[in-house]
C-alpha cells in the first residue's frame, strides 16, 4: 500500500475509533500489567469480570505477593490457562517487589524480563500506563493490518516495525487501539463485515466476505483528503 493510501486509511481509523482506549479496567500500571497478562487467550470482557475482586483484595504488588498460586487461581479461574498465569504473575510480582520496590518498570527490556511478559504485553503497558510511544501487535492488529495492506507477514515484530514506520511516534499507541477496535467490531476474524466497513474503498480485501451485504449509506474513506499521516 502506498504512503498516501495508508495515510487515508489511518485517518479513517482515527475518525472511527479516536479516543477509544483499552477495554481492560485498571487504576494503576501494576493493575494494567496484571490485567494484560490475564488477557492472553481470554477476552477483555472475561478479564474485567475477574479483576474487580482481585484488585479490591490485592491492589498492588506488595499485597499480591502474599498469595499462593492456588489462592490466586481461585480469583482468575474464569480465564484460560489460569494455572500457568497464576505462576507467572506471582513470579513477576516477586521480582517487582524485590527489584523495583513494588513498582512497574518503564522500559521494554525490564518488562520483557518479567516472567510471562512478552513484547505485546510490555508495549500495552508502556503506551497505556506510561504514555510511551509503543505499538502492541495482537491478533486483531496482525489480521487487520495485513488485510488492509498496511503490513505484510505473520511475525508480530515485523508487523510492528512496518506499522511504526508508517506512523508518527506520537500516534503509535493510539493506532494500536484503532486497529484492535476495527478488528473487534468490523474486520472480524471469520466474517469481516466488509459491507459496513468505512475502509472498504481503500481495502484490497473488501470482497473477502460477500455475505456481509452492501455498503450502508455514503461517507466512505475516499471523501477524506487532509490526512495528517
Ligand atoms: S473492507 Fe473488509 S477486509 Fe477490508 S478492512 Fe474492512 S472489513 Fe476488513
Amino acid at each position: 500500500m502506498d504512503k498516501k493510501t495508508a495515510g487515508e486509511v489511518f485517518k479513517v481509523l482515527e475518525a472511527q475509533y479516536g479516543g477509544i482506549g483499552t477495554a481492560l479496567n485498571y487504576e494503576t500500571p501494576f493493575q494494567l500489567l496484571i490485567a494484560t497478562m490475564l488477557s492472553a487467550q481470554t477476552t477483555d470482557v472475561q478479564v474485567n469480570r475477574m479483576t474487580p475482586k482481585l484488585f479490591a483484595d490485592y491492589p498492588d504488588a506488595r499485597s499480591m505477593e502474599k498469595l499462593t498460586a492456588e489462592e490466586l487461581s481461585e480469583y482468575i479461574k474464569g480465564c484460560g490457562l489460569y494455572r500457568g498465569k497464576a505462576k507467572h504473575i506471582l513470579a513477576a510480582v516477586s521480582i517487582l517487589t524485590a527489584k523495583y520496590q513494588g513498582q512497574v518498570p518503564e522500559s521494554l527490556e525490564e518488562l520483557t524480563a518479567l516472567p510471562g511478559v512478552g513484547r505485546k504485553t510490555a508495549n500495552v503497558v508502556l503506551s497505556n500506563a506510561f504514555g510511551q510511544p509503543a505499538l502492541a501487535v495482537d491478533t486483531h492488529v496482525l489480521r487487520v493490518s495485513n488485510r488492509l495492506g498496511l503490513a505484510r507477514g505473520k511475525d508480530p515484530l515485523k508487523v510492528e516495525e512496518q506499522l511504526c514506520g508508517r506512523l508518527p511516534r506520537e500516534v503509535w499507541g493510539q493506532a494500536h487501539h484503532w486497529l484492535i477496535w476495527h478488528g473487534r467490531r468490523i474486520c472480524k476474524a471469520q466474517k469481516p463485515l466488509c459491507g459496513e466497513c468505512a475502509l472498504r474503498e481503500l481495502c484490497p480485501e473488501r470482497n473477502s466476505n460477500p455475505e456481509s451485504g452492501k455498503a450502508p449509506g455514503e461517507g466512505g474513506a475516499g471523501a477524506l483528503t487532509d490526512s495528517a499521516f
